[in-house]
């Protein structure tokens, strides 16, 4: 049985879906193991940093950091391009428009109660045109360029304007926002002139609610022994608990790693301790 404190998150359901052992290993049972994700380990590494680190580039720069300062920070020259492309193609600009109303908060926080259980969502970065327009920014730092239509079936694509709708009308002069007027993009450094542009409405606001309320209520009624291991083994290969749950010893290739099996960006939110996360009042 879950915690009542439990939190849900993109990469915890995404792990669920992907393999509901790897859930319970990682989220209720917090196992390190270790093993690498990928090989080589070196370069999967690399490309964790380089991802973290143009994160943090992104929000310094929001913070009113002198964009020649942070620049200095780029060591690495494929973080320095994709950098360099960042101030080329100023995403926040060209995906807010040029409207004096429009607002753009990075590193937000929202959640709500879903099934009991609490559903938290960290945003890149939104920007809210009141009464018009609500854009979700996410920077897509993997070095592929993943389909539209396998974005679309991602968790994060499902929670996060979901969310935005459900709990986002303190950025939106608080009236509620409505799903007609948010757009999902995720926009990748390495490719910066083809930006996934996902729009919503009220049809997926329905489906997605009606989704994850069963999902985490499916979940919550999981006993220890339900949480069964995958059958597709290409989870495993990019999996840490592959030699635990005996499925191999071997990591993948990084270079065959392919959007499906997409790993998370730095795993981030496994390391994020969501009950400590300030409930935010929106
Ligand atoms: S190794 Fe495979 S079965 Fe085990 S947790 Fe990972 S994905 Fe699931």
């Amino acid at each position: 049985m879950l915690p009542e404190s439990f939190s849900f998150s993109q990469a915890s359901l995404q792990d669920f879906v992907a393999c509901p052992r790897r859930f319970q290993l990682r989220y209720l049972l917090r196992l390190r193991w270790p093993a690498a994700e990928v090989e080589p380990i070196e370069e999967h590494e690399r490309r964790m940093m380089m991802g973290r680190t143009f994160h943090q580039m992104v929000q310094q720069q929001h913070l009113g950091v002198p964009e020649s300062r942070i620049e200095r920070g780029a060591s690495d020259p494929d973080l320095l391009r994709w950098w360099q492309n960042y101030c080329v193609y100023r995403p926040v600009t060209s995906f807010s428009g040029d409207a004096a109303s429009a607002s753009a908060r990075s590193e937000v926080t929202l959640s709500a109660t879903i099934a009991r259980y609490r559903l938290v969502a960290m945003y890149d970065l939104i920007v809210v045109e009141p009464g018009k327009r609500a854009v979700i920014l996410d920077w897509k730092t993997s070095d592929t360029r993943t389909s539209e239509a396998i974005l679309r079936e991602r968790m994060q694509t499902r929670i996060y304007p979901y969310l935005l709708v459900q709990v986002g009308a303190a950025l939106n002069c608080g009236q509620l926002i409505r799903p007609e007027m948010v757009e999902m993009i995720y926009w990748f450094p390495a490719f910066p002139d083809a930006p996934a542009r996902l729009p919503y409405d009220a049809d997926h606001f329905s489906r997605d609610g009606a989704f994850l309320e069963q999902l985490i209520e499916r979940i919550a009624d999981m006993e220890e022994d339900d949480f069964c291991l995958t059958s597709d083994l290409r989870q495993c290969e990019y999996c840490i608990y592959r030699s635990f749950c005996d499925r191999g010893i071997a990591a993948g290739n990084l270079d065959d790693v392919t959007a499906a099996y997409e790993l998370q960006e730095g795993d981030v939110e496994v390391d994020i301790d969501f009950e400590q996360i300030a409930e935010i009042e929106f």
